[in-house]
């Protein structure tokens, strides 16, 4: 059954290869406590990885902190260190 009433509308796409990226490199500075010494420090994530884990040593004690950085469906950035070893 085809409907003959107003034309479809014509949906312009881009093509993903002509669409330069905005290449913004802003990273979302944020502030975590060593699990280890409980000095605050400021790291930076990466907001186009919207889950990612990694290891950073604390500037601190230098101990290795397992950091769990996450951005919710509101675009809110969440943390959660770790020691590495647990
Ligand atoms: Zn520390």
């Amino acid at each position: 059954m085809l409907s003959s009433g107003a034309p479809a509308p014509q949906q312009v796409l881009a093509p993903l290869s002509h669409t330069p990226k905005p290449a913004k490199t802003m990273l979302e500075p944020a502030v975590i406590q060593c699990p280890y010494c409980w000095e605050q420090l400021e790291v930076f994530v990466d907001p186009s990885v919207r889950d990612q884990e990694y290891v950073e040593d604390c500037q601190v004690c230098c101990q290795p902190i397992l950091i769990h950085a996450w951005f919710d469906a509101d675009d809110q950035l969440h943390l959660t260190a770790a020691p590495e070893n647990d």
